[in-house]
């Protein structure tokens, strides 16, 4: 269980903190980004419904008044006696206030050849035939209800752009007697438009349902776009065939917007609001970019504060590991010391008594070497001893075989899970290597040293101290140093169990 858990965050575990503390970051980052974009999408997307409805309605009780006054018209017209009554009082029992409304254009009755039978705005009526115009030949069918023209530039006022609403007059026998119209102004609309504050990149359609822009704010052609058609925009399609807001790019201007749009009252137009998607989240974006910019910042320090932190940590555990391995090793061989020997020969013993195998122990001694320090000197001593450790490190080859300076001139060296004959083997040619080898290149008159080397092999007791073996492989160096030195001696095998 433990290992377990060692092996998932273990000597790891600062990194698995820092990553976590890392993501954390970026969670809560993420999170309060995302928090702030919907709130300012849904302010852009609610201001624009407000603007939508509020211009949606003024249009409806605008077009409503007109209506009624139609109604009432039409009704008008053909009563008993109305033909009959001087052109002024006529004119005022035809023509309600609403004839005079600001925008209001001029309110018609038009016989059915499509000529001017009664004006609003002057007696005798003005002199016109308006049997081209959509509204009236859309009145030759009956039962069209209120129809809403396509806008066209008037003839009574100077080519003021208008559209017209118009409705169906018949006699008491239900036979065509005429249409009746009002004609609304394009200036009502613009300055309507106009005094809705808009954010930038919004525009703002009024657009009957066949297609045909009435008006469009801002306009990319510099009249409002009045008489355009949008029949087969993307925009314009997807009004017509859904209820619901959607993102769509204009026509008009390439921009993508957000539309949200409604019929107006009962009449055949559409009033949709588009605000750039791009403007809505401008102010959002650049937020998003400095706080992103502000985390990543925060995550790269934290990074290298942490990496710095752990090259540190790294370098004292160098230092460290370089200590320990000073402390075990001797500064003039090279070789492990008497300590990292104490310590490797008590793991052998106890290795060797519970796998019961035998343990050989070899201790070498240079011949003769005050001899060498006395005659040539401590410094060729030295490199003596230093040349003899390296020449016992390559005669024990073997991996699990340990090689340390003793003390003094005196070396050992353990031989885990070996036979006398094998012990004898590598004693023999640590002998005949040292014999063999030059002692000192800088004295050459120093020719040869020789070692005496004692061995024992033991099969470890349970419990059995190291210095047995120890005591036993000095007792045979010291028979090999009595038997004339440049030798090898093995201590008896005896089971002392
Ligand atoms: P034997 O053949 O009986 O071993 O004779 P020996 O002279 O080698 O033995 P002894 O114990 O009398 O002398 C050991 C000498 O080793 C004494 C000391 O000066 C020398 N010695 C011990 N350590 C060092 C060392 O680190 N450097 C040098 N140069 N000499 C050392
Ligand atoms: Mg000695
Ligand atoms: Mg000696």
């Amino acid at each position: 269980m433990d290992s377990v858990w060692r092996r998932l965050v273990g000597g790891n575990y600062q990194s698995f903190a820092l990553g976590a503390l890392v993501i954390v970051i970026l969670l809560a980052q993420g999170l309060s980004l995302w928090r702030s974009y919907q709130a300012t999408w849904l302010l852009a997307t609610r201001s624009a419904e407000n603007v939508m409805r509020t211009v949606a309605s003024n249009i409806e009780r605008n077009l409503s008044v007109i209506e009624l006054s139609l109604i009432g018209l039409e009704d008008a017209v053909t009563a008993p006696g109305v033909a009959d009554l001087p052109s002024d009082l006529r004119r005022m029992v035809l023509f309600d206030r609403a004839a005079g409304a600001q925008y209001l254009g001029s309110m018609l009755v038009l016989d059915r050849e499509g000529d001017i039978v009664y004006d609003s705005v002057e007696t005798p009526p003005r002199r016109g035939n308006f049997a081209d115009r959509d509204y009236f030949k859309a009145q030759l069918q009956p039962y069209v209800g209120t129809y809403v023209s396509a806008p066209f530039a008037s003839r009574l006022r100077g080519g003021d752009p208008s559209i017209a609403l118009s409705r169906r007059v018949s006699d008491h026998d239900g036979r065509f007697y005429g249409v009746v119209l009002g004609a609304v102004r394009i200036a009502y609309f613009q300055s309507l438009l106009e005094t809705v504050t808009l954010r930038a990149g919004t525009a703002i359609a009024l657009t009957r349902t066949d297609g045909t822009v009435i008006l469009r704010f801002p306009s990319t052609d510099g009249h409002g776009n009045v008489g355009a058609s949008v029949a087969r925009s993307p925009v314009f399609l997807r009004m017509m065939n859904g209820y619901r807001p959607f993102t769509e790019r204009s026509a008009f201007d390439r921009t993508e917007r957000y539309y949200v749009y409604s019929v107006v009252g009962n009449f055949p137009l559409v009033l949709s609001v588009g605000i750039s998607t791009a403007e809505a989240l401008r102010e959002w974006n650049e937020q998003a970019i400095i706080w992103s910019a502000v985390t990543a910042a925060m995550c790269v320090i934290i990074l290298l504060m942490f990496r710095s932190l752990q090259l540190a940590l790294l370098r004292s555990r160098e230092m460290e590991a370089e200590l320990e391995m000073l402390a075990v090793t001797d500064g003039l061989t090279g070789l492990p010391n008497r300590r990292a020997f104490d310590m490797a020969v008590a793991t052998e013993v106890r290795r060797a008594a519970r796998d019961k195998t035998s343990l050989a122990v070899l201790m070498i001694d240079i011949d003769d070497f005050k001899k060498v320090n006395d005659r040539h000197g401590h410094g060729v001593g030295d490199q003596v001893l230093a040349r003899v450790g390296r020449q016992i490190l390559r005669s024990i080859r073997r991996p699990g075989n340990f090689a340390a300076r003793y003390g003094g001139e005196e070396f050992v060296v353990i031989l885990p899970a070996t036979d006398a004959t094998g012990a004898l083997h590598v004693g023999e040619r640590i002998r005949a290597g040292v014999a063999a080898m030059v002692p000192s290149p800088a004295d050459l008159s120093l020719e040869r040293v020789s070692v005496s080397i004692g061995i024992a092999i033991r099969h470890i007791a349970p419990g059995e101290p190291p210095a047995t073996i120890i005591n036993r492989a000095d007792e045979a160096l010291y028979a090999a140093k009595g038997a004339g030195r440049d030798r090898v001696m093995i201590a008896a095998v005896r089971a002392e169990v």
